[in-house]
């Protein structure tokens, strides 16, 4: 008897025990995307998002009503996202404890999208080591004149001067207009010498090309250069998770890459919510084989 081969189905989104109201609201107009599918696509992409944003405090935005119309930031809450969605408790610098929230499971990821999330933002420590970072990122952000490929250029040089200090880095693509080049971290060092090495590092760059980068925050000084945000690296900032969805227009999603495919992409948003099963691909390729995985420490600076 001959075989026939199924056709390889689409990855289904795995069964969640969140329910979802209002699963046909749209939340991205221009792309027909509705909260339905931004909860299929976060349940689709769990697996492979979960290593990289699970376990640590995060940040939403939420757009109950979609991208177009009011969306907040969201740090705290107490409880009214359900059992999947965990809080730590966190004391802030003014000595007072704010509940941060936290996801292990896709039913957690799920969960927020149930609340109107769109975005997930989060720290660089994990609830399990708080005060230890386990990732630097470098937030790559051009000036309004500048295109993809200056971006790609200054991530490609972030990469070679941490190489120097023998620091292994990675490239993501934000979804948005930059590139964000993280550097894995064995949870060692606290948030104040991270801090400190980030500021160090990216002010040294700008020192030594003052025409093309900046280091602080200033707009004005931003004119054609681009700020190396260092700023994502000091307790309670946050900066986009991989795979998280962005509430910009098509529904892009951050997607990590490789160094190699980075030279031939062309834009911050080349992935979408409706990209998941290739999305799961890549994840599992030989280009992203050891993404974002590497056990090392700060050097001295
Ligand atoms: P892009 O590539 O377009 O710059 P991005 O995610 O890097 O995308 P930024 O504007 O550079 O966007 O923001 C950097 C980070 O600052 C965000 O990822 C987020 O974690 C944090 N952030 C953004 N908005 C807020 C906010 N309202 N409150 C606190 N932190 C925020
Ligand atoms: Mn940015
Ligand atoms: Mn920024």
């Amino acid at each position: 008897d001959v075989v026939v081969e199924a056709p390889q189905p689409v990855p289904q989104a795995p069964a969640t025990t969140v329910k979802v109201s209002s699963r046909d609201r749209l939340i991205f107009p221009e792309s027909t995307v509705t909260k339905g599918d931004l909860a299929d696509y976060y349940a689709t992409v769990a697996g492979i998002m979960l290593p990289w944003s699970g376990r640590r405090p995060i940040s939403l935005v939420r757009c109950p009503q979609g991208r177009g119309k009011k969306c907040f930031f969201q740090k705290h809450d107490a409880g009214s996202f359900g059992d999947h969605v965990h809080q730590v408790p966190i004391v802030e610098k003014d000595g007072s404890t704010e509940n941060y929230l936290w996801v292990d499971a896709a039913d957690g990821l799920v969960a927020c999208v149930q609340m109107g999330t769109i975005e997930f933002h989060g720290w660089g420590s994990t609830v399990d080591h708080l005060e230890q970072p386990d990732r630097l990122v470098f937030d790559l952000d051009p000036d309004e004149g500048l295109d993809f490929g200056d971006t790609k250029n200054a991530a490609e040089h972030l990469k070679n001067q941490l190489a120097e200090l023998g620091l292994t880095s990675f490239p993501m693509l934000s979804g948005g207009k930059g590139v964000h080049v993280v550097v894995p971290l064995t949870p060692q060092a606290e948030w104040p010498a991270v801090k400190s090495f980030a500021d160090r590092f990216a002010r040294a760059l700008a020192q030594a090309e003052p025409d093309r980068f900046v280091a602080t925050m200033s707009k004005a000084k931003r004119t054609g250069r681009i700020f190396i945000d260092w700023l994502r690296n000091q307790r309670g900032a946050t900066a986009i998770m991989p795979y998280a969805a962005r509430a910009r227009a098509g529904a892009p999603v951050a997607a990590p890459v490789s160094w190699t495919e980075l030279r031939d992409i062309d834009t911050a948003a080349r992935w979408h919510v409706t990209d998941a099963a290739e999305l799961i691909d890549r994840a599992t390729s030989r280009a992203l084989a050891g993404w974002g995985v590497a056990d090392q420490i700060l050097p001295d600076l």
